[in-house]
């Protein structure tokens, strides 16, 4: 269990720490405690910085806590892709389909719907699946190194990810993802049905086959998350849950002081991590972000004792299953329905019927937990990483959609070399926050 005094706690912890008056100037003020702020927290203090990190619940309270916790650098076929709207709209109309998208009259939303129809292009899919491999590979090495930290623990496994098709149509749809992962030089096998009951023998006998992906991991995302948050104090970082930004004060193309519903906080630079909240946070700075929230559920089970480790995608279902210590989440469904965590029983029980329908093997499971977070979503499937145009102490890094635990960790590295002036690991250029304009 990490260290977490002073940090599901409002601001009176922090002023204990600090003589009893909250210092008022740091070199970077952070918005959001989720797996991108923690981490670019870390890497922030790592180099030096005197970093103070707002959230305006607990850590790790918003989309990284109950999610299925993959890293996919093979598996990172974009959202966007030929056929995709075409699907979307025969879903739009079925209530347990894994993908909906809430129709409403708002400009934001036709925005966001004009720009993913103009990114389903097999050049664009092809050039997204590049872009987020590479950005989750980097990840991944960097997961390798933070496990070894003392104190750190996520169940860190390295186990890879199976993807389970019931039928032909689905297995033709992941043998395509594989052929695209081989040419970029990534590794997967082709299982036929028995062999993917080998790994797996709660499968059904109607499961048709499969591909492992060797390279794929997963994590337990909370404990990552509050774990690293853990780790941040220990390097100085001001954590202050319970805090709230609810302005940027500006000077010329600076934000001069971050308001808060617990004081003013005067910086140098300013990070924003608020997920799916973040587009309408830099909105009053003239900043429009494509960032919609796409709503997902899991379930959490306590783990069957011969399950074993592999976590698995169930492809025609969309629905995640990721074993991890003693508990087996199932995880899925993707809802365009703006800033709303109401949870829709018919999509939750959709969940679970996948679950009994590709895995009869299991037993009566013992239901530990219900969750639902929001995923920030963008257009193109591309995280936004980088310092807007128009506000220059500003680096915004959000927008991770499905990926956000998968590339956690480079986006905190990334933004720590930008707010040092550091060259950037990866070419910015396409993450860049100025794309959409
Ligand atoms: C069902 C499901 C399964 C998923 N599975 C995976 C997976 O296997 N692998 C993967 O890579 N990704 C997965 N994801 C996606 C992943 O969870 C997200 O991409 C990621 O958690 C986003 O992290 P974040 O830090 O940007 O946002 P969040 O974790 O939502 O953090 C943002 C934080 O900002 C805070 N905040 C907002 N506004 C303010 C404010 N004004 N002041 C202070 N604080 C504020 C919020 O309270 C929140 O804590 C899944 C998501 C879902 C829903």
């Amino acid at each position: 269990m990490p260290d977490l005094e002073g940090i599901g706690c409002d601001g009176r912890v922090a002023d204990r720490e600090y003589g009893g008056a909250v210092a008022d100037r740091s070199d970077v003020v952070i918005v959001g405690g989720g797996i991108v702020g923690v981490c670019s927290a870390y890497f922030l203090a790592e180099q030096g910085a005197r970093v103070t990190l707002l959230e305006r619940g607990e850590i790790c309270s918003g989309c990284s806590e109950g999610n299925a916790g993959w890293i996919f650098p093979s598996h990172s076929t974009p959202l966007p892709a030929p056929g995709a709207m075409r699907k979307a709209l025969g879903w739009l109309f079925d209530p347990a389909s894994p993908f909906y998208i809430k129709l409403r009259l708002n400009l934001d939303l036709v925005r966001w719907l004009w720009i993913f129809a103009r990114s389903c292009t097999e050049s664009r899919a092809r050039r997204t699946f590049e872009l987020n491999r590479e950005l989750s590979l980097q990840s991944r090495t960097l997961y390798e190194t933070l496990a070894a930290l003392s104190g750190l623990e996520f169940d860190w496994t390295k186990e890879g990810l199976l993807l389970v098709c019931r039928t032909r149509a689905g297995l033709s749809e992941v043998e395509e993802e594989l052929r695209l992962l081989k040419a970029l030089g990534g590794e997967g096998r082709r299982l036929d049905g028995d062999e993917t009951r080998e790994l797996v023998p709660q499968l059904s006998a109607e499961i048709q086959g499969g591909i492992h992906y060797p390279a794929d991991a997963h994590i337990q995302p909370a404990s990552f998350v509050r774990g690293i948050a853990a780790q941040c104090k220990r390097r100085g970082v001001r954590i202050l849950s319970g805090v709230e930004a609810i302005a940027f004060e500006t000077s010329g193309s600076r934000i001069s002081r971050v308001v808060a519903t617990k004081g003013d906080f005067k910086c140098d630079h300013v990070v924003l991590a608020g997920g799916a909240w973040s587009a309408g946070l830099v909105a009053p700075l003239g900043l429009r972000i494509p960032v919609e929230s796409a709503k997902g559920y899991s379930v959490t089970f306590e783990r069957p004792d011969d399950f074993g480790n592999i976590p698995m995608l169930l492809a025609e279902a969309k629905v995640g299953v990721s074993p991890c210590q003693g508990t087996l989440r199932f995880a899925g469904t993707l809802e365009l329905a703006g800033l709303d965590l109401s949870i829709n029983e018919r999509r939750l029980r959709a969940i679970l019927d996948a679950g009994r329908l590709f895995l009869p093997g299991l037993p009566e499971l013992v239901r530990l937990e219900t969750w639902r977070g929001l995923r920030p979503c963008t257009p193109d499937d591309l995280p936004i990483i980088g310092r807007p145009h128009a506000v220059t102490n500003l680096v915004l890094a959000t927008g991770h959609g499905m990926s956000g635990i998968s590339q956690g960790p480079i986006t905190g590295k990334l933004v720590a070399e930008l707010v040092s002036g550091d060259r950037p690991a990866v070419d910015l250029a396409p993450f860049s926050p100025d794309r959409f304009r």
